[in-house]
């Protein structure tokens, strides 16, 4: 054989020529500043909140910056790979509203003009590639095979080396051409490999856009480019693809890291530049004191499925996490309370080096808040969405009588300071159960929590409310009023400061004698505003409310 294009020729001779594809997919014409960033998961059927985080990372850089969000399926290794596992990632990114620019659609449809979005379906490109580095004397065909592999690194352990096949171990790089050309002619089976003209005793220099200035030893192991099924290994297809899609910006957990000098090799092999990184740290978890990473094994958040059964929204989910990319998100979020996240600008210079804690009071905390801005008929319509896949006798709650509902959930919502008594739609039954007299009077109430004790005191303060000062008709003022002058009457101080300045003046205050009228009439010594309750309600339901505790 005369030269490394007629091996090229050999191995691979009905593949296109390299140019035919970068003639496809053309630099994209968008505009200055615009990022073009994938996510690029492979279906092993289990997506892990971390996908989201960069899902969402990515998500908000390419809508900030008119660029382009890409889903590409990464499933060259067949072996993890589960039936509808392109599904599972397509729903776990749309429970989140995230909705790619371009790729996977389903298992088999996709959308954009830089596909195919699934590697598997990208074989003949990576060959065209892996061609023309063999035609370079860039790859070359290596026939060792396993046990040889295997014998090689117990040598190497022995003898206290770095393992690996580089220099004098990589074995085929230095076969002839007519030796080489005689094992393919014979059938022999073989890999491609990457032929580095790194050393490891020279260091590069790489700037990443979240971990900063960092100096790696060289690459000089002879990787595999080329696997014996023909598709290719993840570091060859990362730089073909990330090449011909135009990938401006590679956002991916910070375990590729190490990785990096063999793909700018690559890139420099190609004769084409990289695109900028940006490696993530993990989202990790605090546990007796010290930091890990979260568990797809031991937390039940890391699963995105946890998210939907819980009922947390996917609003607060992202604002949670937009919340530990950015630590100056929280403060932008305290002066622009009403503002949507597409108005906070995300900055990826500004993502922590180390891994942010996951906090789930952190995050029920937010979506409480996300929460008590949703509009009564939003709240209604995301609670039903959830008990119909999870909870039939909510649903039947929510179903039975919906003008009411809707009343319900409107109390103390739309107004300054809306109630932020619900962090997920999982609470919601235990929130408003109560408002719903045959549901109220089937339970037997339990009437503790009450600053007064004495049942007979309750009893008259009850009867006396019913019976002096209760009016539906009484505007929040003269409601409120009337109360005082019920405490008067038995006692207690109209103000809380007044009982404040003289305790023994009084046997409590007003706050006692409203929890005694809340508690009766809920079963609950926390509740939104008691004035409003009383008016969805309504005069019958409060009358019988009040009557049957002074029955008892
Ligand atoms: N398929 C790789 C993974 O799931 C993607 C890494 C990358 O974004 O390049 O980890």
């Amino acid at each position: 054989m005369k030269d490394y294009k007629e091996l090229a020729n050999l191995i691979f001779p009905d593949v296109k020529d390299r140019s035919y594809y970068e003639e496809k997919y053309p630099v994209r014409s968008l505009k200055e500043g615009a990022m073009v960033v994938r996510f690029a998961p492979s279906p092993t059927g289990f997506v892990h909140i971390g996908g989201i985080f960069t899902s969402v990372i990515c998500s908000k850089l390419a809508k900030q910056t008119d660029g382009v969000f890409i889903l590409r399926i990464e499933d060259t290794d067949q072996k993890r790979e589960v039936e509808n596992g392109v599904e599972g990632i397509i729903d776990a990114l749309k429970k989140f509203d995230l909705v790619p620019d371009e790729g996977m659609i389903n298992e088999t449809e996709e959308v954009g003009k830089y596909g195919p979005y699934k590697q598997s379906l990208r074989k003949e490109i990576y060959q065209s590639f892996a061609k023309k580095l063999i035609e370079e004397k860039l790859a070359y065909p290596c026939f060792c095979k396993p046990e040889d592999l295997e014998e090689m690194r117990k040598k190497q352990e022995n003898a206290k080396i770095r393992p690996g096949y580089y220099g004098e171990w990589a074995h085929c790089r230095n076969l002839g051409l007519d030796e080489i050309e005689e094992k393919i002619k014979n059938g022999e089976e073989y890999i491609i490999r990457f032929r580095s003209l790194g050393r490891e005793d020279r260091k590069i220099k790489h700037h990443d856009v979240i971990k900063g200035n960092i100096d790696f030893p060289e690459n000089d192991q002879d990787i595999i480019i080329i696997k014996s099924d023909g598709l290719p290994t993840y570091h060859f297809a990362h730089a073909v693809d990330d090449y011909l899609m135009r990938t401006t910006h590679v956002i991916r957990g910070d375990e590729w890291l190490s990785s990096l000098p063999v793909h700018l090799q690559l890139f420099q092999a190609l004769g084409v530049k990289p695109p900028k990184y940006a490696h993530i740290a993990p989202i990790m978890k605090e546990e007796n004191g010290s930091k890990r990473k979260l568990s797809k094994r031991k937390d039940p958040e890391a699963a995105v499925e946890y998210y939907a059964k819980e009922g947390i929204p996917a609003d607060a989910a992202k604002e949670y996490l937009l919340n530990i990319a950015n630590s100056n998100f929280e403060g932008w979020r305290r002066q622009n309370k009403t503002a949507t996240i597409d108005d906070f600008e995300l900055q990826l210079n500004k993502m922590s080096v180390s891994g942010a804690l996951f906090d789930m009071v952190k995050l029920l905390d937010i979506s409480k808040t996300v929460i008590s801005r949703y509009s009564k008929e939003q709240v209604y319509d995301y609670a039903y969405a959830w008990a119909n896949e999870y909870d039939e006798d909510l649903k039947k709650l929510l179903e039975d009588d919906k003008e009411y509902t809707l009343k319900v959930l409107g109390i103390e919502r739309g107004n300054e300071k809306p109630r932020k008594d619900i962090a997920k739609w999982s609470d919601i039954k235990e929130n408003i159960e109560y408002m719903y007299d045959e549901r109220f009077f089937s339970k037997p109430q339990e009437y503790g929590c009450q600053k007064i004790e004495d049942k007979d005191e309750i009893k008259k303060i009850v009867q006396t409310y019913l019976e002096k000062y209760f009016n539906i008709d009484d505007d929040k003022q003269t409601w409120f009023d009337k109360i005082k002058d019920l405490s008067e009457e038995f006692g207690y101080a109209r103000e809380v400061k007044e009982y404040k300045q003289n305790p023994d003046k009084y046997k409590g205050h007003v706050g006692d004698v409203s929890t005694v009228i809340r508690v009766t009439l809920t079963g609950r010594a926390n509740t939104p505003d008691m004035y409003e309750i009383m008016q969805v309600l309504g005069k019958d339901s409060v009358n019988r409310r009040l009557e049957e505790y002074a029955k008892h």
